[in-house]
């Protein structure tokens, strides 16, 4: 309270006024009261001078004379003002100020006095002024004495100011007095009712600061029936509903924020100057921006885009949803296709415009894959029928009857069907891994008579490529669960890929052991390798190093296809590293339990 500017001013406005208004009265009444008081003086001078009149009019002689300056000088003793008889001429001839009347004999005419002058034209005169005979300020009070219906003289009585002055000041002393203590009970009435009143009105700017400032625990405790008291209970109930509506705010802006955070969609909203105002998480992932960044920036520094923008303005324009694929680089290499929708919002302002981002990078690589595929398969599928159809076509123009071509183009007819069984047989298992229809026959296989068989089925095709193939480090209690025809093919087609890319003379080998819980099967051999740039690719379908070796030793492009989605369907992983022209390891890994 003390520090509050409003009570000072009020209390001082009140004390300012209150000592205006005392000082005002004091000096008004003072004045009145002076007036009074030389009033009542100047009665009490008539009175004197009618009493000296009245004690001398018989025996009035204008002349001077011993016994009349006795008689006046007794007169003063009684009446205690200075008495003096003036003739009309203004020749003083008593003064009852003067001992003898030598003194008064040297006394001035006095027909100039102003008193004496009013006294003689209007029968009365009075005059506060300066005494020329006693040198000090004194009141005069002049009457004219008639005798006989003719002017016979005038009788003069003074009193000095001095005395007058004594009361004046004495009363204006005790006017003084009086106003320091009305004053003085004014400025504490003051001061009692600005603090009370002041205090409920300090309190509640104290809470508003407090509310301001985002605090809305502080309650006021005024116990008052008036109005403040009313305000403090207004003001109670406001803050609290202040509260509970900031508190639902918050709320539901961290639902907001829950549910943004959330999204896989990434969203971005813009005002009507286009700063960006939200954005999630997903929008700045999608995006490359850090969350720290966007606030308040226009959103073609946080998104340099400006088909985003252009998105962003057709929206507002019309006043509707725009949709739009875009290709977006974040990084160097970070390409995604995002599907955009673009939306005015719909609240009070329709300038807002908010971005709802889908990422279709996986759905546009897996459809234009599809389409890949398609075209491998019907490319794979189209040249041995084709080449069948020409065989067929040849030997039904004539080349049956010639035994030497008939043999050759039947066996070259067969070989094309077996090449196209063999890929409608991968197609068909790839599809069913894949799709996840193939019903595996799960059960616990000792993974090395798996081995085992498949060196021995392929140890025939491996002596006549001159191929030592062998198996070593194998560990025979190695089990685990997995789909034993899966398992099989899988050796089978790393075997069989390492013997068709083996140049005769070379060594494939086969290792199994165990490695923390899982088993690792190594196939080794000493071909001619992948380059380096391959190593990713080799196990994507019709994936080939070189398609014209492939198609010459029967590959289909599918044999890597079909290990890696069944190892994965086991729950492990195949790998490669290789050398060209020193060979290439397969490793296949796959856990225990
Ligand atoms: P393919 O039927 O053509 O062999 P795969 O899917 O089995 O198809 O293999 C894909 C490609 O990977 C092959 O065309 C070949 O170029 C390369 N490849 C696979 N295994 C080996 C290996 N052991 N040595 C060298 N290259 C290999």
């Amino acid at each position: 309270m003390w520090s509050s500017r409003l009570f000072w001013k009020l209390f001082g406005s009140y004390g300012f006024l209150s000592v205006g208004i005392t000082v005002l009265f004091v000096t008004l009444v003072s004045q009145w009261q002076q007036e009074q008081i030389v009033n009542q003086i100047k009665i009490r001078l008539h009175d004197a001078a009618v009493l000296v009149e009245s004690e001398i009019l018989d025996g009035l002689v204008l002349e001077r004379t011993e016994s009349l300056q006795t008689q006046l000088l007794r007169l003063r003793q009684k009446l205690d003002t200075r008495i003096t008889l003036v003739n009309f001429d203004g020749i003083v001839i008593a003064d009852s100020d003067r001992v003898s009347v030598s003194e008064v004999r040297q006394m001035e005419n006095h027909s100039e006095r102003p008193e004496l002058r009013a006294a003689r034209l209007q029968g009365q005169g009075t005059a506060q002024r300066q005494s020329t005979t006693l040198g000090k300020p004194m009141l005069y009070f002049a009457i004219r004495v008639d005798k006989n219906q003719e002017p016979a003289g005038l009788i003069r009585t003074a009193l000095p100011m001095a005395m007058v002055n004594k009361q004046i000041s004495s009363i204006t002393r005790v006017l003084w007095v009086a106003g320091i203590l009305v004053n003085l009970a004014v400025a504490g009435l003051t001061f009692f009712l600005s603090a009370h009143v002041m205090e409920p009105i300090a309190a509640l700017t104290k809470a508003a600061q407090a509310i301001a400032s985002g605090n809305y625990t502080s309650t006021l405790r005024v116990n008052r029936q008036d109005e403040l008291g009313t305000l403090a209970n207004s003001f109670n109930v406001m803050s609290g509903q202040l509260s509970a509506r900031e508190q639902q705010l918050q709320e539901s802006n961290q639902r907001l924020e829950a549910v943004l955070g959330g999204m896989a969609e990434g969203v971005i909203a813009v005002d009507e100057t286009d700063r960006v105002i939200l954005a999630n998480a997903a929008a700045s992932e999608l995006l490359g921006f850090t969350m720290a960044q966007f606030e308040s920036l226009p959103l073609l520094e946080v998104v340099r885009s400006h088909l985003l923008q252009q998105l962003v303005t057709e929206a507002r324009t019309t006043e509707s949803l725009q949709r739009a694929e875009i290709e977006f680089h974040s990084g160097s290499e970070n390409r995604r296709v995002l599907d955009v929708h673009s939306t005015p919002l719909p609240d009070a302002s329709p300038q807002r415009v908010i971005l709802v981002f889908h990422d279709v990078t996986e759905l546009r690589r897996l459809e234009s894959m599809r389409r890949e595929f398609v075209a491998n398969v019907s490319h794979e599928l189209k040249t041995p029928l084709s080449s069948i159809r020409a065989y067929a076509e040849t030997l039904s123009a004539g080349a049956i009857n010639d035994p030497e071509n008939r043999d050759a183009f039947l066996h070259r007819i067969e070989e094309q069907a077996d090449r196209l069984q063999d890929l409608i047989q991968d197609l068909i298992s790839l599809s069913r891994i894949e799709s996840g229809r193939q019903a595996y026959d799960i059960a616990t296989v000792n993974v090395a008579d798996i081995v085992t068989a498949c060196i021995a089925e392929h140890q025939g095709a491996a002596n006549l490529k001159r191929i030592r193939l062998s198996c070593s480090r194998i560990q025979h209690d190695l089990r685990i669960q997995a789909d034993e025809e899966g398992l099989a093919q899988i050796t089978n087609n790393l075997v069989g890929n390492a013997i068709k890319y083996t140049p005769a003379g070379g060594e494939v080998t086969v290792s199994l052991r165990q490695q923390d819980s899982t088993i690792c099967m190594d196939v080794r051999d000493t071909g001619i390798g992948i380059g380096e740039e391959h190593l990713t690719r080799v196990f994507e379908r019709f994936y080939r190093v070189d398609k014209a070796r492939s198609r010459e030793l029967g590959g289909t492009g599918l044999g890597l296809a079909i290990v890696k989605h069944l190892t994965q369907a086991f729950g492990g992983t195949v790998s490669v590293t290789s050398q060209p022209t020193r060979g290439s390891t397969f490793t296949v890994q796959i856990p225990i339990a």
